[in-house]
């Protein structure tokens, strides 16, 4: 089945699929986005998404491209079109088309893409069985972290330096020491005293949505949780790390730069949040 893009009212060969070259997010960065995730055909935490990218879009005073129910069934439409099982939709929102200047054009309808693919849940179970290394780099971005912007460029780095290390993820740190999180994960720890500890939410992180999601489960499975920062001390020294997002759900971190974490496997406590995590999307889809 060949991949289908939606590009401002038309669904496309993904192949032909294009904007403007002055579609202000290509030239300013001037957009938002989100990236879902699809199990069995259906999409997970679909209202935490929406809900977010209505909140980053009302923060940079750009319009919704369309009502929430139309846009609903573009992405029903875009992921039936792709013919995706388990896979994630990726949409992005841009302040639209107009000659390059910096303040924000007047009356000019915002520019919505939509793109879809498959992903091996096969893959997916192998790494979290496996765990993953992280490595740590200075939180270099702008204050505006709880804004889901397209402009990525710190994150680009980070994980770039990351791969360049042979690591899956970069724990972004910031000038006082403590992780913010990774490039595009939420980072947790099980603290030397056996505590499920993650960032509390504010402007200096995303929130994510996979974080909520599995906050609200540990709540429902009478599982203790300390929302607070932590720092690269106490994350070297931690029994347990692991990552959240859409795309890598719970993973286990089991070396943090030359740290082997635990016994260098997968932390029994990260395991079991998995597969609570698990059971909610197959409950959720
Ligand atoms: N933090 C950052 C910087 C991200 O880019 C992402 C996801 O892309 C996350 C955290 C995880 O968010 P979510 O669980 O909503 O995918």
């Amino acid at each position: 089945m060949s991949r289908i893009a939606y590009v401002n009212g038309q669904y496309l060969p993904h192949r032909d699929a294009s904007v403007h070259i002055e579609d202000r997010g290509y030239q300013f960065a001037d957009g938002v986005y989100e990236v879902v995730t699809i199990v069995g055909s259906r999409m997970i935490d679909e209202e935490g998404h929406l809900d977010r990218l209505w909140r980053s879009l009302g923060e940079l005073r750009i319009d919704a491209p369309m009502k929430r129910e139309p846009l609903k069934m573009v992405m029903r439409e875009v992921i039936r079109q792709n013919g995706i099982r388990d896979g994630i939709i990726y949409l992005q929102v841009t302040r639209g088309v107009a000659p390059r200047d910096h303040p924000f054009p007047d009356d000019i309808p915002t520019s919505l893409v939509m793109t879809a693919k498959r992903l091996s849940m096969e893959k997916a179970a192998k790494k979290a069985q496996e765990g993953v290394s992280v490595i740590t780099v200075p939180d270099i971005r702008w204050t505006r972290r709880d804004i889901k912007s397209v402009s990525l460029l710190p994150n680009v780095l980070a994980k770039q330096e990351a791969k360049e290390n042979g690591a899956y993820e970069a724990f972004q740190v910031d000038e006082d020491g403590m992780v913010t999180e990774g490039s595009s994960t939420n980072a947790w720890i099980v603290s030397k005293e056996g505590k499920i500890v993650t960032r509390p939410t504010s402007n200096s992180i995303l929130a994510g949505i996979t974080r909520a999601s599995l906050i609200r489960e540990l709540e429902k499975n009478g599982i203790e949780l300390e929302l607070r920062s932590f720092s690269v001390e106490e994350l070297l020294s931690a029994r347990e790390v692991f990552i959240t997002s859409s795309t890598s759900y719970v993973l286990p971190v089991v070396k943090v730069d030359d740290q082997v974490i635990g016994n260098g496997h997968p932390g029994l406590i990260s395991l079991k949040l998995r597969k609570i995590y698990e059971k909610f999307m197959s409950a959720d889809a």
